[in-house]
């Protein structure tokens, strides 16, 4: 019986069996941030504990960086300690640090892997849920919180619970307008935002073998949205050649030989999977959430839940819960019982974070809103996810056409993803975003809504000033 790559890694870093059934996993890259590691070094002195391996950790500043005017010190005191703690903790246990002065700054999941540090085979941890990212690389990644970011950091390993492995495949070819972000948005509307608990995501089929790389990691990254702690596609040529001429990516001959490897740690044929999922990528379309959960997504074409009109016992079918969280998540959205998806006016249109920053997200959006105006009540904002990314889409133009399109064209960082910055949701606004959250107040109003869809349907949703289906501007 073959073998799948969670299980190859995680064999390959495994230093031992703890009495508690864990692992105690080799942690091969550790990436940090200026919000969840400053308890983690301070922790560390407290004990008089070194870095183990600075050399495997990688730093930089995305959360609170502003995106609009950077210059230090910072006009929030805390966003500005919060920097200064990092600069200080880098500088005394010799880590790397990708700050605002270098041209490697952006969020901690775009510049992991556009450095080339994220490799197939690799355990990553980062203090941030969405290190599912690296995923994509056929690297086992998960999120840690702030006290294994202190374990990492002392001993390049943490204590990890085993996890089962759920393939899942999508066939068949994605339709013009159908983007990763619609693949993801839809699996985890099917399995659920718990569904996943337990799990390790295993993607492929053809639909994802024809990705690229930033496709892949938009998958990945929202793994976590539906519950698996880990995400991943298996390393394939379209992997490698990503990875090549990276910085911190072998070269030469240790390139081949590297290739070898990470080729070898792609499932087996005939590995066994403890559960399996195929879905039709043809039939996939536009998809937009309207709730308050990742999981709570429509397509376009669809309606949010119909409670009332379908009766007492109307659907959807499902617990208590699970009609009380539809119930709750209508009212704090404000939607009409049963209303269509489409036309749902918006305020704010956001084209960013972790899992849709990346140029070919840019240059998707940049399609769509080219020639046309963004809404005049609509305020939208491109922030690309690393400095590398905002300056590969200057030299081809995509600024330009945002700007003249009447989109705001920001610095790297994480922005409205969370905004724990300057950039937040104001009352009840209603904000497109290609981020993955849409919980109550993520994007900094108690009281904010967000829809959550790819960057193409948030460029739609700009110009039309409302929910829109961006096969139709496409179409032309
Ligand atoms: S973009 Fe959002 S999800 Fe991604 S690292 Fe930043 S805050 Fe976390």
């Amino acid at each position: 019986m073959g073998k799948t790559l969670l299980q190859k890694v995680w064999d390959a870093h495994s230093v031992r069996t703890l009495q508690t059934g864990q692992t105690q996993l080799l942690i091969g890259l550790h990436l940090i941030h200026e919000v969840t590691s400053p308890q983690a070094f301070d922790m560390l002195r407290a004990r008089g504990v070194s870095v183990a391996f600075p050399e495997r950790t990688y730093a930089t500043v995305d959360h609170i960086v502003p995106t609009r005017d950077q210059r230090r010190p910072f006009a929030d005191e805390l966003a500005e300690q919060m920097m200064a703690a990092l600069e200080r903790n880098c500088r005394e246990y010799g880590i790397r640090l990708s700050d605002l002065t270098t041209d490697r700054q952006g969020i901690v999941h775009v510049i992991g892997p556009e450095l080339g540090l994220t490799q197939p085979g690799m355990t990553i941890a980062c203090g941030d849920s969405h290190t599912s990212t690296h995923g994509a690389f056929g690297a086992v990644a998960f999120g840690i919180g702030s006290s294994q970011v202190r374990d990492v950091l002392a001993s390049q390993s943490l204590a990890m619970d085993p996890l089962k492995v759920r393939r899942i495949t999508v066939n068949g070819r994605l339709g013009p307008g159908v983007y990763a972000k619609d693949v993801i948005l839809e699996i985890i509307a099917r399995l659920g935002v718990t569904g996943g608990v337990g799990y390790a995501y295993e993607y492929g089929g053809a639909a994802v073998d024809r990705m690229s790389m930033d496709e892949r990691m938009t998958i990945c990254n929202m793994s976590i949205e539906g519950g698996a702690r880990v995400g991943y596609v298996n390393p394939d040529q379209t992997t490698f050649d990503f990875l090549r001429g990276r910085p911190f990516a072998p070269s030469g001959e240790a390139f081949d030989r590297a290739t070898e490897w990470w080729a070898a740690t792609a499932s087996d044929a005939d590995a066994a999977y403890d559960d399996e999922v195929v879905i039709d990528g043809s039939a996939i379309e536009p998809r937009v959430t309207w709730g308050i959960n990742p999981g709570q997504s429509v397509g376009i074409t669809e309606h949010v839940p119909a409670l009332v009109a379908a009766g007492p016992a109307g659907p959807p079918a499902g617990s208590e819960g699970e009609r009380a969280s539809i119930v709750e998540a209508l009212e704090f959205m404000g939607f009409e019982d049963g209303a269509p998806i489409k036309g749902t006016k918006i305020d704010v249109a956001f084209v960013g974070s972790c899992t849709n920053s990346r140029l070919s997200d840019l240059r998707e959006a940049a399609r769509v809103v080219s020639g046309h105006k963004v809404s005049a009540h609509v305020t939208a904002l491109v922030v690309p996810g690393s400095k590398a990314v905002r300056q590969a889409a200057e030299q081809e133009g995509l600024d330009r056409v945002f700007q003249e399109a009447g989109f705001e064209w920001r610095a790297a960082g994480c922005s409205m993803c969370l905004a724990m910055n300057p950039d937040r949701l104001d009352g009840r606004q209603v904000c497109a975003s290609s981020s993955n959250r849409n919980f109550k107040g993520r994007q900094g109003s108690p009281t904010g809504r967000t829809l959550l869809m790819s960057p193409a349907m948030v460029a739609a949703a700009a110009v039309a000033g409302e929910v829109a289906d961006v096969r139709e501007i496409l179409r032309g």
